[in-house]
């Protein structure tokens, strides 16, 4: 098990000494989190919930609720996924114990959920009694030519609401069993992915508010919880003003918002961006270090905006720039609460934010 020792482990606690910002990581299994917890992680500031369901286990139910016609049948299907959905949910919160957890509803382009060949559509209609045809006619009704920018993030709550109601409920229901059992009440923040417009973060957050006031009422307890957005696409930075009066915090995503601003693929970006920045045409990767000039005026706009409507709004930063010390340097510049990074960039970071504060 990694651990932080001796010299390391005393250069850390003067780096914490010394740092503003918190530092919490991007996780979303059970080791991860402990592990990053071993590295000083302070708490959860991307919990992607994809990959949960590619299990092997769960991904025919999955399949069948995108490709099912009608709300009956997605329930059907959602109602096989909510006791995994919950466990995941559950499992996180004990290895957290009542440190902020930030969990944000699914987000995949849709494409990479529909099963692939005659093979996979067989199997799936047999598993769920659906004609292998149907099947095939609504995933071409689902096919799309550019799913990163398509269907997916809030889009998808918005069309199967049902989607983000399963999700909500996992994680309310695993929060209320995790205080009844621990005492360590979680304190879950509820995350909108891919939001454009105040409009679809206002539905979303009733409707996760729908679910808690549900479930607090079957469990017999409420608990303190957050809903806010993930900031990623440049039209939410610009509106950030309006978006906050809907979000108690913000998460900049800033692999999509860098992925938007500049036009560039981050799927692709690495075949065609090397020369670019041999050339010095970018003087680095934007993909890795924050594109200050550019993509960096749409996050400090979208802080200040948010800042203006709602002065007390939390700020985080989730993409991978988080985990970079120059991006680091600037997300304390412009006042973040909170950067998060993967695991294994825990340490970097809590060193980053400290000479940040220092310089
Ligand atoms: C982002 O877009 O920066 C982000 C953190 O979300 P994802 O990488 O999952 O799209
Ligand atoms: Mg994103």
């Amino acid at each position: 098990e990694p651990e932080l020792a001796g010299d390391f482990a005393e250069l850390m606690s003067w780096a914490d000494k010394h740092r503003r910002m918190k530092v919490r990581t991007n996780a979303e299994t059970p080791a991860d989190c402990r592990m990053a917890r071993q590295f000083g992680a302070e708490g959860i500031g991307l919990c992607r919930t994809e990959h949960m369901f590619f299990d092997a286990g769960r991904i025919s139910a999955v399949r069948q609720m995108i490709l099912a016609e009608d709300e009956a049948g997605r329930r059907a299907a959602l109602e096989k996924l909510l006791p995994e959905q919950r466990a995941d949910f559950h499992a996180i919160f004990e290895v957290m114990s009542g440190l902020p957890v930030t969990i944000r509803l699914l987000d995949p382009p849709l494409h990479e959920f529909l099963p692939q060949g005659d093979a996979e559509f067989a199997e799936l209609s047999e598993a769920i009694g659906i004609g292998a045809e149907t099947l095939k006619r609504r995933a071409d009704e689902l096919h799309e030519m550019n799913p990163m920018l398509g269907h997916r993030g809030c889009r998808l709550g918005i069309t199967f609401p049902e989607i983000y109601e399963m999700q909500a409920r996992a994680i309310f229901e695993a929060a209320c069993d995790v205080a009844e059992a621990s005492g360590d009440a979680p304190v879950p923040e509820v995350m909108i992915p891919l939001v454009a417009t105040r409009r679809e973060l206002q539905i979303l957050r009733a409707l996760v508010d729908k679910v808690a006031l549900q479930v607090f009422a079957e469990k017999g307890r409420t608990l303190e919880y957050m809903v806010g957005t993930m900031i990623e696409l440049p039209r939410a930075a610009l509106m950030a003003g309006e978006i906050a009066e809907e979000a108690l915090f913000f998460s900049f995503g800033t692999n999509d918002l860098t992925q938007t601003t500049l036009g560039v693929s981050r799927d692709d970006a690495a075949r065609f961006l090397s020369p670019y920045v041999e050339k010095g045409i970018y003087p680095r990767d934007p993909f890795v270090t924050l594109d200050i000039e550019g993509v960096g005026q749409l996050v400090r706009m979208g802080a200040e905006r948010g800042r203006a409507t709602r002065p007390d709004l939390k700020l985080g930063i989730c993409g991978e720039h988080g985990g970079d010390p120059a991006s680091i340097a600037f997300c304390e510049a412009t006042g973040l609460d909170y950067v998060s990074a993967s695991p294994f960039r825990v340490p970097i970071a809590r060193l980053a934010a400290a000479q940040a504060a220092l310089g």
